[in-house]
């Protein structure tokens, strides 16, 4: 059992929120919408070593974990990098090289 596993489930308890253990993997009331029967799905992926959740009333993982007041390294794991949920924005220069033209308007302009 994974101590993270551990540490989101006794987040679910203390939350309030019902668990039930099975194995390695859990099904929970969600903390996220008021859950009366346990919607969401919890279980720890031993070859990814990170934790896989899934609430099928349909609220989103950064809820849950915000409803809880966990980060997203509950989920994947203190030995491995935490991943940016959000893919970062990777800035395309195109054309700036630094003139704010393009090298042939530069070299036109006798710039280069
Ligand atoms: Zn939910």
């Amino acid at each position: 059992m994974d101590d993270n596993l551990e540490t989101l489930l006794a987040a679910l308890r203390d939350h309030g929120c019902a668990v039930v253990e099975r194995g390695g993997r859990a099904m929970a009331q969600c903390p996220a919408h008021a859950d009366r029967t346990p919607s969401l799905a919890i279980r720890y992926d031993e070859d990814e070593g990170k934790i896989l959740m899934h609430d099928f009333a349909g609220c989103d993982n950064a809820q849950i974990l915000e409803s809880l007041g966990l980060g997203w390294e509950v989920m994947f794991g203190e030995s491995s990098p935490v991943r940016n949920p959000e893919p970062k924005f990777k800035p395309t220069y195109g054309h700036n090289n630094g003139f704010g033209m393009t090298l042939g308007e530069a070299i036109e302009k006798g710039l280069v």
